[in-house]
């Protein structure tokens, strides 16, 4: 674990997977991002299963990580991306089924409006696998109207933090 640095920021990533063991993915990943330079994971959510969302395949698994980074958004996000590609991420077409997600969904307070870059993320309102595990560790960021916004998807909690994180299921 690298220490953070002082004017560290917190970061809210979301992870997703349905291919291969989602579960050891989402493990391996919180690990990777506490690897990373000048971050720390703070905390980590509870483990959800929802339906794909304008897609087909497997249920996913979900989870958020609350990050404490002294990486610039940027440079935060090409290190989750390298994080995807070593969990073996392919992107053959939009939405396809993924052994790993990291999406930024939030940085700090800062605004980013590139297509390479887009925070706070911009599905991250119409989501109930990013809203549901977000409120967990931070309700205040999520309101009532959005809960209410996304109360007809199906999502399931199926365990809890930080048993999820640990060896055995
Ligand atoms: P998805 O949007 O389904 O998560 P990908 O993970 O393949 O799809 O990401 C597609 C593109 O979205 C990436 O090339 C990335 O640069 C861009 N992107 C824009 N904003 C963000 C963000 N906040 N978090 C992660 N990726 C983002
Ligand atoms: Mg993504």
């Amino acid at each position: 674990m690298s220490a953070a640095r002082p004017d560290a920021v917190s970061a809210w990533i979301g992870l997703g997977a349905n291919l291969g063991d989602a579960r050891a993915a989402l493990r391996a990943a919180v690990a990777s991002m506490d690897a990373l330079a000048d971050t720390r994971v703070l905390q980590v959510s509870s483990l959800w299963c929802s339906a794909p969302v304008d897609a087909q395949g497997p249920d996913y698994l979900n989870a958020v990580a609350h990050l404490q980074t002294g990486l610039p958004a940027l440079a935060l996000l090409h290190a989750l991306q390298a994080i995807e590609t070593g969990a073996g991420r392919q992107r053959p077409w939009r939405n396809a089924p993924r052994t790993l997600d990291l999406d930024v969904l939030l940085y700090g307070a800062e605004r980013h409006g590139t297509p390479a870059l887009t925070v706070p993320h911009p599905r991250l309102a119409e989501r109930a696998f990013v809203l549901l595990p977000l409120a967990e560790l931070a309700p205040h960021l999520v309101t009532p109207e959005q809960r209410a916004a996304v109360a007809g998807q199906r999502i399931e909690r199926v365990a809890d933090a930080p048993a999820w994180l640990g060896g055995s299921d």
